[in-house]
């Protein structure tokens, strides 16, 4: 995080981990490793890893060209190539890196793919992105799993022998194929057994928010805890080790009463909890994390550390059902969710870590986020009085972060929650 920020085990833990799989990718040709490149929501990480494949994920690239300011030459350059204005911002990014040389956040190259795994369809964007790095790399295999939509708020039966057929007869055919790797179940089960036991200490850290002060922050800094599951690492002992490690740390911020770490440094006051729904934007994301920060604002949840997976809820992957476990995973992604769904673990989030405001981030460039998040805020406003805030931002274009509008429209948000508490004070009073 920050040159400020005192490097926690956990830290390093995961630095070791980031530059170990870009190193691993550097070396892919001598290794022989074949490169499966595919997306976080749905990603079939343990599967991937039973048959010996790297993996990729174009969003995490483009993330981080972000943060180190590249993503918005790369944009022009793909915007140059015919990559309309109102292309998602991730693919933009993703392409002009490519043209650029494939050079990874380690500044080694990053392989060309052997497969494109398509695990998750729920946004049309991903389709769109695969044809074209299908295009710019010819020889590369594509194998697409269709994720049922969870339109009636449930995953069937049904469903589920739907992507379990798919598995059997598409995808692992096609991944012994390009690996020459047979495919082995039980080494599937004992990567899904790390990931289940990587799941149970998620929820156990995400939870520590529920106390007062919150010892960490869900969204700025919850990004990078869930780094470790989202860039390959989930069904792995390493994961687990990461994420005990944490935990602990957490505890040990909590028995001393300490607030979270942010690059501004530890975060003395927790004047408002809040819960936030949309991913950050990453162009700016110290800026846009010290805004909160200055205004004593802590995230007890958010959204976004859901788009992985959402575990919350008491879903793991199961090793007794390997497929059936992929397969419900890819379900219950939080943009598989539907709308109703959403306004309800949102809301359950606002009671259950006592927030005192909620706030969306709507990002220019992702619909799969954006579509319905006005309708959402007003639904959560109505039923819980809660206050509400909606900033606009994008997620790697620096054209659409504009700090003077964000900061005005969240002062005038955090007015509306200090008048809020101000009533609610004057209301135990008189009660007294
Ligand atoms: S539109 Fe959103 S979900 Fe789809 S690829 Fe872009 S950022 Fe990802």
């Amino acid at each position: 995080m920050s040159k400020e920020a005192k490097k926690e085990k956990s830290m390093i833990l995961q630095k070791e981990m980031v530059s170990n799989l870009f190193n691993e990718l550097a070396n892919a040709k001598e290794s022989g490793k074949k490169v499966c490149y595919t997306f976080i929501p749905g990603n079939l990480s343990e599967l991937i890893r039973t048959f010996d494949m790297l993996p990729v994920y174009p969003e995490i690239n483009a993330l981080q060209s972000a943060m180190r300011k590249k993503s918005g030459a790369y944009i022009k350059e793909a915007e140059k190539q015919a990559h309309s204005e109102d292309v998602c911002t991730y693919v933009k990014c993703d392409v002009g890196m490519m043209m650029n040389g494939n050079i990874g956040p380690t500044g080694e190259k990053i392989p060309e793919p052997d497969i494109l795994l398509l695990s998750y369809t729920g946004c049309f964007t991903f389709l769109k992105w695969f044809e074209t790095l299908k295009r710019s790399y010819p020889k590369a295999e594509v194998v697409l799993l269709h994720t049922p939509y969870q339109e009636n708020a449930e995953m069937t039966p049904e469903m589920t022998e739907y992507m379990v057929k798919q598995f059997r007869e598409v995808v692992i055919p096609k991944m012994e194929k390009v690996t020459g790797v047979k495919y082995d179940e039980d080494k599937l089960k004992r990567h899904l057994e790390y990931s289940k036991e990587a799941e149970d200490w998620i929820v156990k850290i995400f939870e520590t928010t529920k106390h007062k002060p919150s010892p960490i922050d869900a969204y700025f800094a919850g990004v990078y805890y869930i780094g470790p599951i989202n860039i390959g690492y989930r069904g792995t002992a390493k994961a687990v080790e990461y994420y005990k490690e944490l935990y602990s740390e957490i505890q040990d911020r909590i028995k001393k009463g300490l607030g979270p770490i942010t690059p501004e440094g530890e975060m003395k006051e927790e004047k408002y909890r809040l819960v936030v729904e949309g991913p950050p934007n990453w162009t700016n994301f110290r800026e846009f994390w010290k805004l909160f920060y200055d205004m004593g604002a802590v995230t007890v949840a958010s959204s976004y550390t859901k788009v992985g997976g959402v575990y919350d809820l008491g879903w793991r992957h199961d090793p007794e059902r390997p497929l059936e476990a992929l397969s419900e995973y890819c379900m219950n992604c939080y943009t598989n969710l539907n709308l109703p769904q959403r306004i309800d673990l949102l809301s359950k989030y606002i009671e259950d870590y006592d927030a005192d405001g909620y706030m969306t981030n709507s990002i220019k460039s992702c619909n799969s986020f954006s579509a319905g998040q006005l309708g959402m805020m007003r639904e959560i406003e109505e039923r819980l009085e809660v206050p509400v805030g909606f900033i606009e931002s994008d997620l790697v274009d620096p054209r659409y972060f504009s700090y003077s509008n964000i900061k005005n429209r969240l002062e005038s948000f955090f007015q509306m929650l200090e008048q809020r508490k101000l009533i609610k004070q004057e209301d135990h009073t008189e009660a007294v």
